[in-house]
């Protein structure tokens, strides 16, 4: 049987990394989402197709093998057999993903994938719409949230850290634009799902938030 903890919220709130911890701490499997939404993207910026050619996105979709390989705690991706892990974190990529990921028929597919991924085992999600569309029988579900100068913060430190020379203001922008196309989208917007429960993690450190997840996790097993 299934085992399903979803965790959804905007960009920049930490999903990531709180997935990843939690997911080794209690064996979980780790799924990212957003990572394959963003393999789609490369691969329809890779092969220059326009996003209103929807004959070639759903031959890029019948084609398309995403790949994931844990390596010491990372998850490594692959798109059609070629390692991606930083490709799909470009700023290219981060302008164009929200806009690939309301593409009715990318999200179909995606959520079907999504949904054999996770067939029979015990898996994390995290995403934008696991609790309310792809697993809404999910048996955790944690909408993570902050505010939006704190999640730009975030957002700008790690792409110091890789190196990036983009200014604070234009990840602030990206950071506001996503979430404006996600939250307004027609097809599976980002919303908190009825039962979902909240975690505001703006004053919160990461073992913070990794330790309120757990335990929100562990009332359930009980
Ligand atoms: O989580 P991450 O920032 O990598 O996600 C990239 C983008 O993919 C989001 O801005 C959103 O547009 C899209 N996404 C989505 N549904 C998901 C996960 C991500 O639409 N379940």
């Amino acid at each position: 049987m299934s085992f399903i903890v979803a965790i959804d919220g905007p960009a920049g709130t930490g999903k990531g990394t709180i997935t990843k911890l939690v997911a080794e701490e209690l064996g979980l499997i780790n799924i990212d989402t957003g990572a394959m939404y963003r393999c789609v993207t490369l691969d329809i910026i890779n092969k220059g197709v326009s996003l209103d050619n929807l004959d070639a996105i759903n031959e890029i979709l019948n084609r398309i093998k995403i790949d994931t390989k844990n390596s010491d705690g990372n998850l490594k991706f692959f798109l059609n057999g070629i390692e991606v892990t930083n490709d799909i974190r470009t700023q290219r990529v981060n302008e164009l993903v929200s806009q690939v990921s309301h593409i009715p028929e990318v999200r179909t597919n995606m959520v079907n994938l999504q949904r054999k991924m996770a067939e029979g085992k015990k898996v994390i999600m995290e995403g934008r719409d696991i609790g309310t569309n792809v697993f809404p029988n999910a048996n955790v579900k944690i909408y993570l949230d902050a505010s939006t100068e704190e999640r730009a913060k975030r957002r700008y430190k790690q792409e110091q850290e890789k190196g990036s020379n983009i200014t604070y203001e234009e990840v602030l922008k990206n950071v506001v634009f996503r979430d404006q196309n996600d939250k307004n989208s027609s097809v599976a917007p980002l919303k908190q799902a009825e039962d979902a429960i909240l975690v505001d993690t703006t004053t919160l450190t990461i073992p913070e938030v990794k330790e309120k997840v757990i335990s929100i996790i562990k009332e359930v097993l009980k």
